[in-house]
């Protein structure tokens, strides 16, 4: 007897507008299902073909035969003292992946990833122990904004609401591109999620070919993971510096930051501070010295720890020195606070396995479900 494996139904959510377009096109309707879909799915946060009432019934079936809507399966949803929130996500293959909510007066920040582990290898960060995996299809980026929107809907506070996403969970977002574009687009459509482009930001490392393709197609955010203000001390944190850079990243920032069509151009620099490593009052002043003729933000991120690591956090008082430096040269400078800790949710502790404590937490989630 032969088993044949159920074949996998199209994702709906896999589906980028023009896309989607296409898909319709190919069978015989017309382009604008693909808005009408859009909308039920994105900005309705409809999970269920049925309740698509501008759709007519024989599509609908037609749709419920061929799709589905399948967004990451979440493992674990916690929420820490502060209101940060974190979700672990199950990817069809087993693959674990994290998102982070962080509210914070009238702003909410959702943090998302991009890819399965990170291939940069950078010494200060925990995603970089567990190596690279694989890029998150769109389905998975878009889906984690998908299901974080719908479960904070279920407790409407207005306090809890995604006004901004950040590409700065696991992975290096400009290494997956062919699928950032069009999760991109999404979030800033008007007929999804409609976010403009200031409140859409991509964090990188710096990987420049791909960034001059971003420039070239969409205008965003940019936050630009820099941490040293020199080559000698960059290749250590980032190892990427050695094949772009940090004069070759500034020139390409420069570029980007000319091309874009918003009136508030500048480039966000994220800057970690290291004790003993790049946190020095003449680093401070080389830093001033490097960026000064490109518009700069920049936020100093100080280091969340994690096990086995061989750096430590600077003191406040030597963030507050070099935030000072900064500020006297002329800068925006701000200290990202750190949040969420204790669920283990801030920058650089994101490591998307199901770590000792959690594994207790879904023994006794199952558990507790008999
Ligand atoms: N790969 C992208 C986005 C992911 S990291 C990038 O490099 O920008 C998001 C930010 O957190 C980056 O600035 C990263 O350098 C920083 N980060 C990583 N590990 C950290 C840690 N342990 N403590 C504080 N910030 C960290």
């Amino acid at each position: 007897m032969s088993t044949s494996k159920p074949v996998r139904k199209t994702n709906l959510l896999n589906f980028g507008h023009e896309a989607l377009k296409q898909y319709f096109v190919d069978m015989g309707e017309k382009p604008f299902r693909a808005t009408q879909i859009i909308k039920w799915l994105h900005q309705l946060m409809v999970d269920d073909v049925d309740q698509m009432s501008n759709i007519s019934k024989p599509l609908r079936t037609r749709l419920k035969e061929e799709t589905e809507i399948r967004a990451p399966q979440v493992m674990l949803d916690r929420e820490s003292a502060d209101g940060t929130r974190k979700w672990l996500f199950r990817l069809d293959d087993g693959n674990a992946i994290e998102t982070v909510f962080i509210p914070e007066g009238e702003r909410g920040t959702l943090c998302v990833s991009s890819q399965v582990g990170c291939a940069l290898d950078c010494t200060f960060c925990a995603t970089a122990r567990q190596g690279f995996n694989r890029n998150l299809t769109l389905a998975e980026m878009i889906g984690q904004l998908w299901v974080a929107r719908r479960s904070l809907q279920q407790n409407p506070r207005a306090d809890r609401v995604i006004t901004n996403v950040v590409m700065m969970g696991m992975g290096e977002p400009l290494l997956n591109l062919d699928n950032l574009i069009p999760t991109l687009a999404l979030m800033m459509d008007d007929h999804a999620y409609g976010l403009s482009r200031r409140r859409v930001t991509v964090s990188t490392s710096g990987v420049l070919p791909a960034l001059e393709r971003l420039a070239d197609t969409l205008d965003v955010s940019l936050a630009v993971s820099l941490h040293a203000p020199n080559d000698a001390i960059r290749d250590k944190l980032v190892p990427l510096n050695r094949k772009y850079p940090i004069a070759e990243l500034i020139a390409a920032c420069r570029r980007f930051v000319d091309r874009k069509t918003t009136q508030r151009k500048h480039i966000t620099w994220e800057y970690v501070m290291l004790e003993g490593v790049n946190d020095s009052e003449n680093e401070a002043r080389e830093l001033a010295r490097l960026l000064r003729d490109i518009p700069s933000k920049i936020n100093l991120i100080p280091f969340n720890p994690f096990p086995d690591t061989r750096y430590r956090r600077s003191s406040n008082n030597r963030i507050h020195r070099f935030q000072d430096i900064l500020i006297q040269a002329g800068y925006t400078v701000t200290i990202r606070k750190t949040r969420g800790d204790d669920i283990d949710a801030a920058c650089g502790q994101l490591a998307g396995q199901v770590n000792d404590r959690s594994r207790r937490e879904v023994h006794f989630a199952r558990l507790e479900q008999g």
